[in-house]
């Protein structure tokens, strides 16, 4: 019998418990217990459901307050030791979201992305004086907590070599100079834990490797050997992990290291599975990543169980089946969804309904498939009637992709050109000073929104709402004598699901909530069909805002890219051609804005670093449609217009080239935490077109002085003529308070302007 069980399941809860429960705690309105029985009560939750769905092992240490890798950082003993006085003698919480938070005395951890998801970690970071002295007795808690369940734990631990590739060194660390150099101290405390996790009983534990499939140069991969030869036969077994790629080409290392078992992610990468079957040393076991972990579609379980039957009758009980990575991708329960038309309802599982497709296998395995004939045939008709609805291909839209032309990317003018002709229209000052689109999203606004879309209240006074809400940023604005406006967006719940709402082919769940950092969480919608833009959907609030005030005030949009990435999508059409159909509906929005009015259009493209393939030669092929497509929105407006765009958290060294190549005539980006360090590479790429490097960080609730910013404004007028720089904050203003941001752009206006006197 295959023996089933997931690599992870959401800890965030069906009805986003956790979300809840850290904010209460963090305003100071519930103590750690109350915080603690949340998570209690969700892991039990959560367990449960893998072992209501029939799963064998239960995940245990998939839990986490804040992140996985904070979590892993803490038992080990790993927390940054710039927080060791945080709180030391209170509750262990408070140290904790220190580091993901920051506090009066730190600035938190850095945040950035996991692979290629859209969730966030905090980034370990690497000093001489770190221990990695920890005992990880909150992991040992919590197996306890499930054992006293009757339940049979594996528990789940980030594995050493993925915790250093992900972790930078801070410092001058003397002799350690690379992360491979900690290893030898990281060792011993994943000893510990194996031990003492052995002597509770647990048989088998899971390291996460997903490191395995980058780009790994030869000392990583020495250092894997090094590593699982001083954790083996400390304990329990050990399942090494991997996903989100194919691992095939360290087959034979794999083979060699002194594990017990290796988990394929078998979606992404179903080719490597030969690599490893042909001779895959007894007793070990093979853990199928069969089921989608970053997709919400339903299984073709039929199919599934075909493939699966001789791998099955080569392996026994050694081939165990699994999601293709943690399910902490995709949200927890369709059962809470009642708003999506029944054919797409049918064609959906999330995390609750992949462990039952799991289930399925596995019975159809052990029992034949006459056993689960029901299951799978509901499957079928699930995805059959899916790929019925009217929307999945539409002809127009598909008339309209094979009618681009050669040149639907170019926009009339180069840049110098355009932007003579953009700043004749402008007339803006040197360092023009802006914001990045959002402010603070109030609970009126919230409960407007939400009044709305419950009928409480008619679209007048909707309308009327959300109007009083711009007319009042724009009077901020101008008092605050920022250059260039924006209308706040007060209308959106989230950037992406904006769109997701208004665009056809694309639908939003009520519930589908994927958790994205901390307490965070986002709502993808799902790209089922083709795509279409069926009406204007930001006109009427750009042309609104731009009637309040003589100043520019930049119609906002979300890049095809972004809208791409931060979707689930359908998996039946590539990713170059969903997002060019997203490009050419929003590339008709551009132009009608353009027409109304707006004389700037900022295209955001956060997730523009995140889509790139992890594997570097999968890569120019990818940017190359998405660069292009980027332009082809872009290519809506004339050369008059200007098109900003937007982008945070990115690493750009490698993806410049392509950042130039969308050719925008603004880029704003983050830059205020790495102190300008990311200006440098902008400055010796040439880059050609005007930035915006952000001067404050909005993460933070701390409102930093003009001094601060105007010292990382001097370093980047070091780096960027003036005439091309922009000054602005980090990203959207949003998650902030009112309080805070007039104080910080106050602040900032004031920067720009010293700033200009010396000039
Ligand atoms: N315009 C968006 C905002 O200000 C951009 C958000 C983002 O970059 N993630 O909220
Ligand atoms: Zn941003």
């Amino acid at each position: 019998m295959s023996l089933t069980h997931t690599l992870g399941f959401p800890r965030i809860g069906a009805r986003r418990e956790l979300k809840f429960a850290l904010e209460r705690y963090w305003r100071g309105e519930s103590d750690a217990a109350e915080l603690r029985a949340v998570g209690r009560s969700l892991r039990r939750t959560h367990w449960q459901a893998q072992r209501e769905a029939g799963l064998d092992l239960v995940a245990v240490g998939d839990f986490a307050w804040y992140d996985q890798v904070l979590q892993t950082l803490d038992w080990l003993g790993g927390l940054p030791t710039r927080f060791a006085d945080a709180g030391a003698d209170a509750d262990p919480f408070v140290r904790l979201f220190a580091c993901a938070r920051g506090n009066a005395a730190q600035p938190a951890m850095e945040l950035t992305k996991w692979f290629d998801t859209n969730y966030h970690y905090l980034v370990p970071e690497l000093s001489a004086e770190l221990r990695f002295d920890g005992e990880a007795v909150e992991l040992l808690d919590w197996v306890c907590e499930a054992q006293a369940l009757g339940l049979h734990a594996k528990p789940v631990l980030i594995g050493p070599l993925t915790l250093l590739r992900l972790a930078k060194v801070r410092g001058d660390s003397g002799a350690l100079a690379q992360p491979l150099d900690w290893l030898p101290r990281l060792l011993p405390a994943y000893r510990r834990v194996l031990r003492a996790l052995g002597e509770l009983g647990v048989d088998w534990v899971q390291l996460d490797e997903p490191a395995l499939a980058l780009d790994l140069d030869a000392d990583w991969l020495a250092a894997y050997r090094e590593a699982y030869a001083a954790l083996a036969g400390h304990g329990p077994r050990l399942l090494l992990a991997s996903y989100f790629g194919g691992i095939g080409e360290h087959a034979a290392l794999l083979r060699e290291l002194p594990i017990d078992g290796v988990h394929l992610d078998l979606v992404r990468a179903p080719g490597q599975l030969d690599g490893f079957l042909a001779d895959w040393p007894q007793p070990r076991v093979l853990s199928a990543g069969i089921i989608d972990g970053r997709n919400i579609w339903r299984a073709d379980l039929e199919t599934l169980l075909a493939h699966l039957s001789p791998l099955h009758a080569a392996l026994g009980e050694r081939l165990w089946l699994a999601p293709s990575c943690s399910l902490l991708h995709v949200p927890v329960d369709l059962a809470h969804e009642n708003t999506l038309p029944a054919a797409l309802q049918g064609a959906l599982a999330f995390a609750v309904q992949k462990l039952g497709e799991l289930t399925t296998l596995a019975r159809g395995l052990r029992d034949g498939r006459e056993a689960v004939s029901a299951a799978l045939l509901e499957a079928s008709a699930g995805r059959a009637a899916l790929a019925g609805l009217p929307n999945r291909r539409h002809p127009l839209v598909e008339q309209r992709l094979a009618e681009l032309d050669a040149d639907a990317g170019e926009r009339a003018l180069p840049f110098a050109e355009r932007a003579q002709r953009q700043q004749a229209v402008l007339g803006l000052p040197l360092l023009p000073t802006t914001t990045i689109g959002s402010f603070p999203q109030t609970a009126a606004l919230r409960a407007a929104r939400r009044d709305y879309r419950e009928q409480r209240i008619g679209h007048l006074e909707y309308l009327e709402r959300m109007r009083a809400e711009i007319r009042e940023v724009i009077t901020r604005q101008e008092a605050l004598g920022l250059d260039v406006l924006v209308h706040g967006e007060p209308e959106r719940n989230d950037m992406v699901e904006y769109f997701g709402e208004l665009l056809g082919g694309v639908a939003t769940s009520a519930n589908g909530w994927v958790q994205s950092y901390g307490s965070r969480c986002v709502k993808p919608p799902l790209i089922y069909g083709d795509v279409y833009r069926r009406e204007a959907m930001t006109v009427g609030w750009s042309r609104y805002a731009q009637s309040l005030s003589e100043r520019p005030v930049k119609g906002m949009l979300t890049g095809p890219v972004t809208l791409w990435k931060w979707s689930f999508c359908r998996d039946d059409r590539d990713s170059a051609t969903v997002m060019t159909q997203l490009a050419l509906a929003l590339r008709e929005e551009v132009a009608e804005l353009e027409a109304a009015g707006i004389r700037i259009v900022q295209i955001d493209e956060p997730a523009f670093r995140e889509g790139l393939p992890l594997r570097a030669a999968a890569r120019a092929d990818w940017l190359a449609a998405a660069v292009l497509a980027f332009r082809i929105a872009a290519a809506g407006a004339g050369p008059a217009t200007q098109i900003h765009t937007h982008m945070c958290y990115s690493e750009f060294n490698e993806i410049l080239p392509a950042i130039a190549a969308l050719d925008a005539d603004v880029i704003t980006i983050e830059t205020a935490r790495s102190d300008m360090e990311l200006l440098e590479a902008f400055h010796d790429f040439h880059y050609p077109n005007a930035i915006g490097p952000g001067v404050y960080d909005i993460h933070s609730p701390r409102v930093p002085g003009s001094a601060a910013m105007l010292r990382l404004l001097r370093r980047a007028v070091e780096l960027i003529p003036a005439e091309r720089l922009w000054v602005n904050p980090d990203c959207g203003l949003k998650t902030r308070d009112w309080p805070e941001v007039d104080a910080a752009l106050a602040q900032m206006v004031e920067a720009a302007r010293t700033l200009r006197t010396e000039l």
